[in-house]
């Protein structure tokens, strides 16, 4: 059973790329892509070569979040030159079709995109590819977790999302396909009002750290839900970048700094 799981042969690694780490949620709409981006922008501030594969096919959140706009090029008509941002790479579906094109490929045709997403691109020489995962745990996303030649994955959750058991369903995709789980971020994990400071526990709070405690993994790093956070990332310039001094920027660079 385990040999079927981990189709050798799809998951070579991809020569230059030191460390691919996904980011993965249980469901969509947590933050997942939020986290990705300021991961990614996390890493290369803490000085890495970085790149964001954003393998989120149906969903695409990246061209948005990086501001870029804009088709990859190519020299050769096959591979592709990746797109760049603030000194990071970053490939995804968004920059090959229209916004407001709904994708209706099936199985096949989506692994034949990431496969090309991944290996036909001019990557060059990164310490690590951030690997933004389409929402969920199913049949798709442990294909895709197979095929991708992953060194480890970061769950993202919200905390009444962990209530759900959605981030358990996510650690144990993982490690079917072992590939090790580097920890749980939660996300939108408290609520500071800008006008007063008071906290609030919107979606209640701390359910992540006695999850991971429980499942044995790491609790990585928890990150307010905060108007900035939408509005950076939503905006292009993702707040790691923005606000660079700022308390959500040192976050994520923590986070960067436990990933790698
Ligand atoms: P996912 O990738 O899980 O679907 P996204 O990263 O696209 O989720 O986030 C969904 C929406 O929530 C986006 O508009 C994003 O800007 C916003 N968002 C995510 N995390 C936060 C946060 N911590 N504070 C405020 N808004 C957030």
């Amino acid at each position: 059973a385990r040999e079927a799981a981990s189709p050798a042969a799809n998951r070579g690694a991809i020569p230059g790329v030191k460390t691919i780490v996904a980011v993965a949620s249980g469901k969509g709409g947590v933050g997942k892509s939020t986290t990705a981006v300021n991961l990614a922008m996390g890493l290369a501030a803490n000085g890495l070569a970085v790149g964001i594969l954003d393998a989120d096919i149906y969903g695409p959140s990246m061209p948005r979040m990086t501001g870029i706009s804009g088709r990859p090029t190519s020299h050769d008509g096959r591979i592709l030159e990746p797109m760049e941002r603030h000194g990071v790479k970053v490939m995804s579906i968004g920059f090959l079709v229209a916004e407001d094109t709904p994708m209706i490929w099936r199985g096949p045709m989506v692994m034949s995109a990431l496969q090309q997403m991944l290996r036909d691109v001019n990557w060059g020489t990164l310490d690590i590819l951030v690997v933004d995962m389409p929402p969920g745990t199913g049949d798709a996303q442990l294909t895709m977790a197979q095929q991708v030649p992953l060194s480890g994955a970061v769950i993202v959750s919200t905390p009444q999302d962990i209530a759900l058991l959605d981030a358990r369903k996510g650690l144990n995709m993982f490690r079917k396909v072992d590939v090790p789980v580097l920890g749980i971020v939660e996300n939108m994990s408290f609520f500071c009002c800008p006008n007063c400071g008071h906290r609030a526990e919107i979606f209640g709070h701390g359910g992540a750290r006695r999850e991971a405690e429980r499942l044995g993994t790491e609790f990585l790093a928890e990150i307010p839900l905060d108007i900035a956070i939408r509005e950076t990332s939503d905006g292009g310039t993702p707040i790691v970048v923005s606000e660079p001094d700022g308390p959500h920027a040192q976050a994520f660079r923590a986070l960067a700094a436990r990933v790698w």
